[in-house]
């Protein structure tokens, strides 16, 4: 595969699929991945090794790594709450581990039930899992601090906190650190601020990605924020399925389809062709009846005399 200026990791099967009731069948998850693939995307968040009967919607996760795992070149990713969770997703075959670690102490509690302390345990013991496999297929493990930009229960959070906690999971064993904006508090100035003072801390090459969301409509304005302080992926959903729980009638993570329309307008590769791109949002549309899908290059189609990057 060629070189790509950024890099999306599209995280509709875990991100969109957990925010929403129906469960989508194995097949569908699989087409879906499987066409995403087709179109040129090279990194898929399949699922989440939580508990079958706290997610019923992502219970299959085993399975579609298994499946996404036969595209050479894809990496697999996915979510891992805890080290019980990384050994399931390791033993499962998955190239790339998450788990996330809230800036917010209170929402780590009534999220995970775990302290700050507790979470960095799961760390060491995960990077010691990881460092137990072989080199041919140990996997990637990042530490991605949620709730970076602003928490619904404690309201504001202090980059001295993020800042810490990014440098806590580095010495816990991380390979990299991510940024989420689980809540969609963050503004591009902060986005600009916060990277810039993670990097300095750990290191540009241990922040290369971020998780933002739309809930307030600066999901790509924060994305040029990123892009502009370094961040070389991002992640979104595809039709921002899932939608925003708070905010009626937004998409919750990024529309991948007005990501990559935005990126490759501006002359930056993804390795991504929107023509292919686009038709995907059928396989969800059949699948999943009820949920409404986002996106406004989808609606209004590309421009006339449109070109991508590469
Ligand atoms: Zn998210």
């Amino acid at each position: 595969m060629s070189a790509i200026d950024i890099l999306i990791s599209e995280v509709g099967p875990r991100d969109g699929l957990q925010s929403i009731d129906p469960i989508m069948p194995l097949a569908a998850k699989c087409a879906w991945i499987d066409a995403e693939v087709a179109a040129g995307v090279r990194e898929i968040e399949v699922g989440s090794f939580v508990p079958a009967t706290l997610l019923p919607q992502l219970a299959d996760t085993a399975a579609v790594v298994a499946h996404a795992r036969r595209h050479p070149g894809l990496t697999v990713a996915v979510l891992v709450p805890n080290a019980r969770g990384a050994k399931a997703a390791i033993a499962a075959g998955a190239h790339k581990l998450t788990l996330p670690l809230s800036a917010s102490e209170t929402h780590s509690l009534k999220n995970l039930r775990r302290t700050h302390a507790q979470v960095l345990e799961e760390a060491r013991a995960i990077a010691a899992m990881v460092e137990a496999c072989p080199p041919a297929s140990r996997p990637h493990f990042e530490g991605s601090v949620s709730t970076a930009f602003g928490c619904t229960i404690e309201g504001i959070v202090t980059q001295a906190k993020v800042v810490e906690l990014a440098e806590a999971l580095m010495a816990a064993g991380c390979d990299e650190v991510g940024l989420s904006d689980t809540t969609g508090y963050a503004n591009p100035a902060q986005v600009r601020q916060l990277v810039t003072a993670v990097r300095g801390a750990i290191g540009n090459d241990k922040l290369t990605g971020l998780h933002l969301h739309n809930t307030r409509g600066l999901g790509l304005a924060n994305v040029i924020a990123g892009l502009e302080a370094g961040i070389t992926t991002f992640d979104s959903s595809l039709g921002g399925l899932g939608g925003c729980p708070f905010a009626p009638g937004a998409s919750g993570n990024i529309v991948t389809e007005d990501l990559v329309f935005m990126l490759e307008a501006m002359g930056l590769d993804t390795g991504i062709d929107l023509e292919k791109l686009l038709p995907v949002r059928d396989i969800l549309r059949a699948a999943l009846p009820s949920e409404p899908l986002y996106g406004f290059t989808p609606d209004a189609g590309l421009p006339l005399g449109f070109r991508a990057a590469a």
